[in-house]
């Protein structure tokens, strides 16, 4: 059986969020735009989904935008925003996610001027570059809550209170954050948020963008007008329901202490990764996510110990697996921290989750131990 570290790129679907959905899959087909009672039992389906997450980010339950995912909510989020935009800036971190970053890119095509803000050695915003970046001439900045890589959070207050002062609006990507840490939507101080249900044990391919009801924002689909009019097509019914019932699962979870058992194993993770040769974890002095830990091995190549483990039973990733495509490239995020090239090709991740056990950690070092064996002989080698 494997052995599955890799909750960063994606969670297995909860046993309960699977019995939730199914009569939506099997029995209760109505279109919710309809008026008959097939229709309204899923109207009302997906009525009571939109209080669940509501509820996670402590929401009313107007505020949610159900998406096709992370991607389509971080895409609404920034080119919703295209016609304020235009001929000002947007602002971004340099270690935002591919969706919100690709986006960015076809914006500045469209004459919206981008600016990047940089992170320091662990991966957290710089204040002086937020400030050099978040100008009275910004309409929106971007900056995720945390990163899928490192894991590193994000200091909001200081990224909301720029954005305030420059009147911008601020949307940040939650997507990792949900379900493992509890977030108070009005604390972040952003008017848009995005969330994904396969983050946290829901079904893949729904999502949502958590709105401010002062923005105005225009949608990327139109047509028959659902979510508010900000997101037209007949909605996933079973996919809502099983993000509402994870949502519901993960708050009870972050209740009976869910954050603080991963950090316990994350703890036991490092304190093993400390007794191995020529490992960096990286973004390690800031505040990071309680699951996340993005390390390296000096004289290894990451993708070559992921396959190595995979070959052991174990899944972990290289990098981001929503980067994948990428090839061969070594992590932006990485780079952006000032991690050199070699060292970012090293880089392994690992991301705990429900149902991992100590053993399971344990099991992970052991293989690490063996695989990385060489490295004192290796170096002492070089020396020679
Ligand atoms: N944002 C972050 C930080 C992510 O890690 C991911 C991962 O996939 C996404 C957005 C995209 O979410 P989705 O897979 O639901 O499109």
């Amino acid at each position: 059986m494997t052995i599955y570290l890799d909750h960063n790129a994606t969670t297995p679907l909860d046993q309960q969020v699977l019995a939730a959905m199914m009569p939506y899959l099997r029995l209760h087909h109505g279109n919710s735009s309809s008026v008959h009672r097939a229709g309204r039992v899923a109207r009302s389906a997906i009525d009571q989904a939109r209080i669940q997450v509501a509820a996670l980010v402590n929401v009313s339950p107007a505020q949610v935008v159900f998406t096709s995912g992370g991607t389509e909510a971080n895409n609404l989020a920034l080119q919703g925003m295209r016609r304020l935009a235009r001929g000002r800036t947007l602002a971004i971190s340099a270690i935002e996610h591919a969706s919100v970053l690709q986006t960015a890119r076809s914006l500045q095509a469209d004459g919206v001027n981008v600016r990047s803000i940089d992170v320091d050695a662990q991966g957290r915003v710089v204040a002086e570059s937020l400030q050099a970046g978040v100008r009275t001439d910004t309409a929106l900045v971007s900056v995720m809550m945390a990163n899928n890589e490192t894991g590193t959070v994000q200091d909001m207050v200081l990224v909301a209170e720029q954005a305030r002062q420059m009147g911008a609006i601020l949307h940040t990507d939650a997507v990792q954050v949900a379900g493992k840490v509890a977030i108070d939507f009005a604390a972040t101080g952003a008017q848009l948020m995005s969330l994904s249900a396969h983050k946290l044990n829901g079904p893949k391919g729904v999502g949502a963008l958590i709105i401010d009801r002062a923005v105005e924002i225009e949608p990327l689909l139109r047509g028959g007008g659902q979510e508010a009019g900000l997101r037209s097509g007949t909605e996933n019914v079973a996919g809502i329901v099983g993000f509402g019932a994870a949502a519901e699962l993960a708050a009870a979870g972050l209740k009976f202490g869910y954050e603080s058992s991963l950090r316990v194993l994350r703890d036991r993770l490092e304190s093993g990764l400390a007794t191995l040769p020529g490992v960096t974890v990286f973004g390690r002095y800031a505040e990071r996510l309680p699951n996340t830990v993005l390390f390296g091995v000096a004289g290894y190549d990451g993708e070559a110990l992921v396959l190595a483990l995979n070959e052991a039973g174990i899944a972990v990733s290289s990098g981001s697996a929503c980067d994948s495509h990428s090839g061969r490239a070594p992590s932006h995020v990485l780079l952006a921290m000032g991690v050199d090239e070699e060292m970012a090709r090293s880089a392994i991740r690992v991301s705990l989750g429900r149902g991992n056990t100590t053993q399971d950690v344990e099991q992970l070092i052991a293989v690490l131990a063996q695989q990385t064996s060489g490295f004192l002989s290796r170096s002492l080698g070089s020396w020679a």
